[in-house]
């Protein structure tokens, strides 16, 4: 019997559990959902804990408690990062393997690099610290082993576009910006680009939507999803950041204040109209989360990087 394909798009929230939603993320987590069932799809939560020293189960649990409360319910199981480092681990040794070498290069070592090289240039301070990014790759060669050693993932150096249906065209040469990145750490812990190329594969996403911060990795997750031969995703947005009155960027770094549930039909009204989306009547959660699927328009968005929040 032919196996059935599904055209139906997959769309995905993929939270970080280091600190409870604030606006910023909240926003990320309404338009997404809006969107992905604006074109009938599905969509699915990953919670993104791999890094065990800044992420917290309570997080987590708040996480969850404060998208039931707004009537953002998602579909399918929970898939929890943490418990799929066999599988991360495994791409590394087999379609990722060729891509990989272990690296004994420790800040220290690269920090005095950087400082030699800043010497001897012939160009311009500034030129030689743009480049501080990438690895020097001293250690490609040298065939040492994967377990005791960090490891380190050779990004394509050639241009990779794609278009995003809200910042427009896009080109990015990978090894340009990230070098050779690292895969996973000495102590295990795996990249979170890596993590979450290999699951919007598995997990069959179609379209991503996400903050703009995260841009900059897009190429690097293009080219891990072909070289892990994964499905290529058709569709990506990345949303302007929402921004206090000060312009900073809402994050956890400058403590963004966590959202408040308790009303949560006014929490709703407020990201919306931050998203610059049609106003929806006051109602409950759900048949305002309704009213703004029918109405949902990216336009509003295009072109924009940063939305400012008054209040925060
Ligand atoms: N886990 C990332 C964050 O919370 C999002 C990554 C993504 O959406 O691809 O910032
Ligand atoms: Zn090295």
């Amino acid at each position: 019997m032919p196996t059935q394909t599904t055209s139906q798009p997959i769309g995905r929230f993929a939270p970080s559990p280091t600190g409870e939603l604030h606006l910023g993320s909240l926003t990320t987590a309404l338009a997404s959902f809006c969107h992905i069932k604006s074109l009938g799809g599905r969509w699915l939560l990953r919670i993104e804990d791999t890094d065990t020293e800044r992420c917290d189960q309570q997080f987590t649990e708040q996480i969850l408690i404060d998208l039931e409360a707004l009537g953002l319910h998602w579909d399918g199981d929970i898939i929890y990062q943490s418990e799929r480092i066999d599988i991360y681990n495994d791409y590394l040794s087999s379609a990722l393997r060729p891509l990989t070498y272990g690296c004994q290069c420790s800040r220290k070592d690269l920090e005095q690099y950087w400082e030699k090289e800043k010497k001897n240039s012939p160009f311009d301070s500034s030129q030689v610290l743009s480049d501080r990014t990438r690895y020097p790759r001293h250690c490609v060669a040298k065939d040492l082993d994967r377990q005791q050693h960090k490891l380190r993932i050779q990004l394509p150096d050639y241009s990779i576009g794609f278009n995003d249906g809200i910042q427009g065209l896009q080109w990015d040469n990978p090894q340009q910006t990230l070098g050779d990145m690292v895969a996973r750490r000495q102590d295990g812990m795996i990249n979170y680009i890596l993590a979450a190329s290999i699951d919007d594969g598995l997990q069959q996403v179609t379209h991503i939507m996400r903050g703009l911060d995260i841009l900059p990795m897009t190429t690097a997750q293009i080219s891990i999803l072909h070289a892990a031969r994964l499905p290529a995703i058709g569709h990506w947005y990345h949303l302007p950041l929402i921004c206090n009155s000060e312009g900073q960027k809402l994050s956890k770094q400058n403590l963004a204040q966590p959202i408040d549930t308790r009303d949560p039909s006014q929490l709703i009204a407020k990201a919306l109209q931050l998203l610059q989306q049609s106003a929806v009547d006051k109602d409950t959660p759900t048949n305002m989360l309704k009213q703004a699927i029918a109405q949902w328009d990216n336009t509003p968005l295009q072109g924009q990087q940063q939305l400012n929040s008054c209040d925060s």
